[in-house]
């Protein structure tokens, strides 16, 4: 049996497109590499038909051998649940067709405006808000990005632009280079958010060449991060934080709210703790996006609040992430915590 965390000493280190390349995409694969029972893999497959299954072995090997419900695996196996449709949960669940300013182009908020720049994510996950984005339709190649930058260029209120996909990070470091040269080109453009998850699932991305971009400082990087659960949060990762964090680029962190995998106060405390000692800080906490095949993530806005609630009675003030919901046509996310 081969188990998730091989690495073949005689290889050497894998690149991170190695890594990329060799992620897990069988449920029997998943299945034996953790000890799982057979049973769980009628469901992976009727539900991967819709959206496939994926995950580098690195995450693989942070989740506890033998327990279904170990919360990084809920986050990536696909089960039959997600299979029973519900009228409140839709292909476009924020609205995300009517902000379309150009091929792969969306605004929502005044100011800053983001970049679908690729389909390819290396990890799937179940509850993604875009797992039914109609990519192909949308750019997310080099081609297809010259009208977004377009569009861009003639509108000087944009002094933002948010790197988005699938996951940005999941393009060579080339590419970043010269998308980010041909942002620097347009005056107006300040600043670059990066939103990713790819250091997440593969540390071995934040590269040297990585590290180079960043530190190039064309223009100021801000990088979100999405960790979920402090079980992520490996020496792996904390170690790529600290080398992305060494470049000057300020790190930030966004989970979404997931039943069966954060939705506990302790849980959410301990991740906002291993989040500091990372040198990341919690930004925001978002509410399930609706979105089809993800109902059985949901929590509700009640439990949201109690949860949003004890986590700031047990934290300082900035290791409390801003629980938020996205609604469409809002100028802004809106905050769900009320007090908090
Ligand atoms: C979430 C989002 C942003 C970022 O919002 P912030 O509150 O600035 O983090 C920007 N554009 C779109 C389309 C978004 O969905
Ligand atoms: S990494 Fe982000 S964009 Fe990709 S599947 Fe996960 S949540 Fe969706």
């Amino acid at each position: 049996m081969i188990t998730a965390s091989v690495n073949p000493r005689h290889l050497g280190p894998r690149t991170w497109q190695q890594e990329l390349a060799e992620a897990i995409t069988s449920p029997e694969e998943l299945a034996a590499a953790l000890g799982l029972s057979p049973g769980l893999l009628a469901g992976a497959h009727a539900a991967g038909d819709r959206f496939p299954l994926r995950v580098p072995r690195g995450f693989v090997a942070r989740m506890r051998h033998g327990d279904p419900n170990d919360p990084l695996l809920r986050q990536v196996l696909p089960v039959a649940e997600e299979l029973r449709d519900s009228a409140d949960y839709v292909d476009d669940p924020v609205g995300e067709h009517g902000a379309l300013r150009a091929p792969g182009l969306l605004q929502k908020y005044r100011g800053r405006a983001l970049l679908i720049t690729t389909p390819t994510c290396a990890v799937h996950c179940r509850y993604c808000f875009r797992r039914e984005f109609p990519y192909a339709e949308q750019g997310g190649d080099a081609p297809r990005w010259s009208e977004a930058l377009a569009e861009i260029a003639a509108d000087d209120s944009l002094e933002e632009v948010i790197l988005s996909g699938g996951d940005p990070l999941s393009l060579s470091n080339a590419r970043l280079g010269s998308l980010t040269r041909a942002l620097a080109a347009i005056p107006h453009v300040r600043r670059i958010r990066v939103h990713t998850r790819q250091p997440v699932v593969l540390p071995s991305r934040v590269d040297a060449g990585l590290l180079q971009w960043l530190r190039a400082g064309v223009l100021p990087v801000i990088v979100v991060l999405h960790v979920n659960h402090p079980n992520e949060l490996d020496e792996q990762l904390v170690d790529a934080c600290g080398r992305l964090r060494a470049t000057g680029t300020i790190l930030l962190n966004q989970s979404v709210l997931l039943a069966g995998v954060n939705d506990d106060a302790e849980v959410l405390a301990r991740l906002s703790r291993r989040l500091f000692e990372a040198g990341v800080l919690p930004y925001y906490l978002h509410a399930l996006d609706p979105v089809r095949g993800a109902a059985h993530f949901a929590v509700d806005d009640e439990r949201a609040r109690a949860l949003a609630g004890q986590l700031a009675a047990r934290l300082p003030g900035y290791l409390v992430p801003r629980l938020v919901r996205e609604v469409p046509g809002a100028p802004a996310k809106v905050a769900l915590g009320g007090r908090f």
